[in-house]
């Protein structure tokens, strides 16, 4: 899933960055938001040696920012956009496809303001799903508006909940006055009762916003991605402005976020940084898996082994692991016995590996230096010279399986 899910980011010019799995508990204060329930309810905190708080991530975003400033990267031409697959940490209550230690596909686009580029971020996704051919998948689409729109939309939400007051949690109580968005996720039964007809920020969005999402929606139907509006999506966390979405499965009875990201224009400057607008997304890779177990959709395949060189004899198994090597070297995988058994237990592994081809060796082939190449699925067998030409018939025999699979990709377009 990890390699699919990079390939199609790299297929967008997306390359993939390494984050640290820790950071200063401050920068997820600053960018995640006070407020939030991951911050205030779910980081691993702990404080080092040097007396320093740190936090195991909680998500990428922050990290991937801060390593863009550190790192100057933002000087350089722009956009910059960064995928990774990462480990997250929150304490929560583990449950089914919600775990304390979770893993995260994700992409970052530093540094665009284009309604075209959120349509592409939200394409990247779209497309992973689609090479994963996970079904059912619904895209939900809001804008949570600027600085400037959310002023007036704060004060209409903090009249809402003010109004019933008595009956939100406490957390919320105290948020009312700091973040009333916060509020629209809380995770209480009563508090969402009370959120789920509190006044929607699209009917406060200021004209520029307003045109803004228009493009997205434009862009997206132009690439013919179905989407739905959404005026509930708010995303958990305090760094989003304008674009927020997600990708909503119901393969596992409820309806279960898969993915999830938005725009952060402010965030940059938020960690003392320039003006970047930038946007991204979050996939949690143990809920996708469930999602295509529950739907039983093929797993995508380890790489395959091409040849398994399987050997009888002390002299035939040198032989076999210095060829080996030699076809390695040439990028060809390749295994051969190094646990020392007999034949049959070899060609039974190389079953097991799903190697494309075997070749054994013995005493006849070690002497005449020919061998013959057999073809595991179709059963075809190639006389091959051991000592010359092997290579190139290995190569050959996968670039036609390259076509092959071109060919069929073309076919079911
Ligand atoms: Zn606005
Ligand atoms: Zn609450």
């Amino acid at each position: 899933m990890e390699r699919t899910a990079l390939q199609v980011a790299r297929d967008h010019g997306y390359r993939e960055i390494r984050m640290p799995v820790f950071e200063h508990t401050e920068l997820f204060q600053r960018s995640v938001g006070e407020t939030t329930d991951v911050v205030q309810k779910e980081m691993y905190t702990f404080e080092d040696k040097g007396g320093r708080s740190i936090t195991l991530r909680p998500e990428g975003t922050a990290g991937a920012m801060r390593l863009l400033l550190e790192h100057g990267l933002h000087n350089e031409a722009l956009p910059i956009k960064a995928s990774y697959v990462t480990s997250c940490y929150r304490y929560e209550k583990p449950q089914a496809g919600r775990l304390r230690e979770f893993h995260q596909f994700g992409i970052e686009c530093f540094g665009t303001a284009s309604p075209m580029a959120d349509a592409e971020v939200i394409a990247v996704a779209h497309n992973v799903l689609k090479a994963l051919s996970v079904e059912g998948v619904s895209l939900h689409v809001n804008s949570i508006g600027c600085p400037t729109c959310r002023k007036a939309y704060h004060e209409a939400l903090k009249a809402y909940f003010e109004a019933r007051q008595g009956e939100l949690c406490e957390t919320c109580r105290d948020r009312l006055g700091r973040n009333p968005m916060r509020i629209l996720d809380c995770k209480s039964p009563i508090c969402s009762a009370i959120a789920a007809d509190a006044p929607v920020i699209v009917d406060y969005l200021c004209d520029d916003c307003n045109e803004h999402f228009h493009k997205v929606q434009d862009y997206l139907t132009a690439a013919g991605i179905e989407f739905s509006l959404d005026p509930h999506i708010v995303r958990g966390l305090d760094y989003y402005t304008r674009t927020v979405f997600e990708f909503v499965s119901d393969a596992l009875g409820a309806q279960a976020v898969v993915c999830g990201g938005g725009r952060y224009d402010g965030l940059c400057e938020e960690l003392g940084g320039p003006h970047l607008p930038s946007l991204g997304f979050g996939m949690g890779l143990e809920r996708l898996l469930m999602v295509l177990h529950a739907q039983n959709a093929p797993i995508p395949k380890e790489p395959t082994c091409d040849l398994y060189l399987a050997s009888m004899g002390d002299a035939a198994a040198k032989r076999c692991f210095a060829l080996a090597n030699q076809l390695r070297e040439g990028g060809v995988s390749v295994e051969c016995d190094t646990v020392g058994r007999g034949l049959k237990a070899q060609m039974k592994y190389a079953d097991k590996l799903h190697a494309l081809y075997t070749i054994v060796v013995g005493d006849t082939e070690l002497e005449t230096g020919k061998a013959k190449l057999k073809d595991m699925a179709t059963g075809e067998v190639t006389d091959v010279d051991l000592d010359d030409g092997l290579y190139t018939v290995l190569y050959n025999k996968s670039l036609d399986r390259q076509f092959a699979d071109v060919a069929q990709l073309l076919g079911d377009m």
